[in-house]
């Protein structure tokens, strides 16, 4: 059963039995293994003997919809195709051609369906998009469920938002475990006998499947689409098979270095699974069992006395420790912020003594000024700051440690921290293949304040936010073949996007 805390019922109507499918809208856990959704959709065919049918969408007309982010998408629906083609159910994979050419989609196939399964995802535009489907699903008297799939605690599991991570780890070391044991089926379609719905033909010749070369992430498919063809995809492969792989290499051969490598752009440690976290091609359960099998862990072995400690409570090794620290405790602070407040990403959301140190440093003096402009295009004095822009808009990546800096620096040379959020909301969310995440809010946040203490001596523009230095980082971290690569890397800046 799927726990009732990752199911929020959205519309009055009520569940038909008489519907030709149950269908799974899927919109953010874009995967077909350790997905509660999918549970959940499979919970209501079996109860009512009906097949499953998937639609996944994704649409052109969301602010940053670019090559790069839709090539990522597609390859986890051409992953979804296949996957679901051998288990034997029926699955639409949509492309908007034109903004707006999907509306009417999602009613059109619920107007057959016993019920609607979807995810709840609680930021960027997926919280107003849901909001609109229930509203209009609710007319139509057809049950509407979304399903949090997020996280290894539920997102609305408790309705306390946190503010900073010590009370967050302490409350999941006291409240997690139960919801440990209560984890999404790892190959839920593996025995799937429910048969196979049909599309129905009318909604097929309307808003027809995705064509293979679209799947392919063909640069000619891509070329027809109304996006932002200067932000270019990159041949970093999404989808759930790429992202197991990552995960499998990771667990391999970087996490026993992880806690220390991580910082170190010359021997990065991390485990590069963020895209995928995102886009829901790879699950935090499956993280986390890949890691528990690994390590041999069970239950037993947690330390009550180590409760909100940050090593020493799972009673496992110093980088299975620091990894989950990371990977849950940091991951699930930005989602829980998210699910209970719709102002995570506005400055006005800081903490007081940020906003107030911030606000006493408004007018000091920025020796150095430069704008979005000459940031995208990593124009600055700093050999560091451009290596990490170059790295991002090449790659859609930023080494971990040099993402902390670079907001700072951001901070540092805006005429003030309100342009500061704007921008670094900006350059991430255009480029970064992880961006539009709880985390992207959190990380970005972070950097005026959020979930940080006030630090001394006061500084010029800083004032009591934490303040971090391009010299102590290059006096602190290898990174010599980083630098090499990236401090002269020279980009085709698809600048007139943004
Ligand atoms: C200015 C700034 C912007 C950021 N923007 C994003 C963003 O757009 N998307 C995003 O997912 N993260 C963001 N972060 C947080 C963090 O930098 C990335 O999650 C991490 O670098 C991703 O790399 P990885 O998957 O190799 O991480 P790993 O170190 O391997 O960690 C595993 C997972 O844990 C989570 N995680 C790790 N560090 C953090 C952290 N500090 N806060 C929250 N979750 C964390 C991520 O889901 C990550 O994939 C940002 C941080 C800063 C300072």
């Amino acid at each position: 059963m799927v726990p009732t805390s990752r199911v929020r019922v959205l519309t009055d109507g009520p569940v038909r039995p008489g519907g030709e499918y149950v269908l799974y809208w899927m919109t953010a856990a874009r995967r077909v293994r350790f997905n509660f959704a999918v549970d959940r959709a499979l919970e209501l065919g079996r109860a009512h003997g009906r097949p499953l049918l998937v639609l996944e969408a994704l649409r052109v007309g969301y602010r940053w919809a670019s090559d790069r982010l839709h090539a990522f998408v597609l390859d986890g629906m051409s992953d979804n195709r296949d996957s679901l083609a051998a288990a034997g159910v029926a699955y639409l994979p949509y492309v908007e051609p034109t903004p707006g050419a999907g509306a009417g989609l999602l009613e059109a196939l619920a107007a057959r369906a016993v019920a609607v399964v979807t995810d709840d995802f609680p930021c960027f535009f997926l919280p107003r998009m849901l909001e609109a489907a229930a509203a209009r699903l609710d007319d139509a008297g057809v049950c509407l469920e979304a399903v949090d799939s997020n996280g290894l605690y539920p997102m609305y599991a408790t309705d306390r938002v946190f503010s900073r991570a010590a009370d967050f780890r302490r409350h999941l070391h006291r409240e997690l475990l139960p919801h440990l044991r209560q984890a999404p089926t790892a190959t839920p379609l593996e025995r799937y006998d429910l048969g196979r719905a049909t599309v129905p033909a009318d909604v097929a010749s309307r808003w027809p499947a995705a064509e293979p070369a679209m799947l392919a992430r063909a640069p000619e498919a891509l070329a027809r689409l109304p996006i932002d063809h200067a932000v270019p995809a990159v041949p970093e492969r999404g989808g759930a098979r790429a992202g197991e792989a990552r995960l499998a290499r990771f667990l391999d051969e970087r996490l026993a270095r992880y806690g220390e490598g991580r910082n170190h752009p010359d021997d990065d440690a991390a485990s590069g699974l963020s895209p995928y976290l995102h886009f829901g091609h790879v699950s935090i359960h499956d993280v986390f069992s890949r890691l528990v099998a690994r390590e041999g862990w069970t239950e037993a072995k947690v330390q009550p006395a180590h409760r909100g400690k940050r090593e020493g409570f799972w009673g496992a090794s110093a980088a299975f420790e620091s990894f989950v620290d990371e990977a849950v405790t940091w991951r699930e602070l930005g989602y829980n912020l998210c699910s209970h407040r719709d102002d995570y990403d506005r400055y006005d959301s800081l903490p007081a003594w940020a906003k107030e140190t911030l606000a006493e440093h408004a007018r000091d003096p920025r020796p150095r000024r430069y704008g979005l402009r000459e940031l995208e295009a990593a124009e600055t004095y700093d050999e560091i700051w451009n290596a990490a822009q170059r790295e991002l808009v090449a790659t859609g990546r930023m080494h971990n440690y040099l993402r902390m800096l670079w907001g700072k620096k951001i901070l540092e040379w805006s005429e003030s921290p309100e342009v500061a959020l704007e921008v670094m909301i900006t350059l991430n969310d255009k480029y970064a293949l992880d961006g539009r995440n709880p985390n992207s809010y959190s990380g970005i946040c972070w950097v005026l304040g959020r979930y940080d203490r006030a630090w001394g001596p006061e500084r010029p523009i800083y004032g009591k936010v934490r303040y971090m230095t391009s010299e102590s980082t290059r006096r602190k971290l290898r990174m010599t073949r980083y630098l090499a690569r990236w401090s002269r890397a020279t980009l085709p800046l698809p600048l007139e996007g943004g």
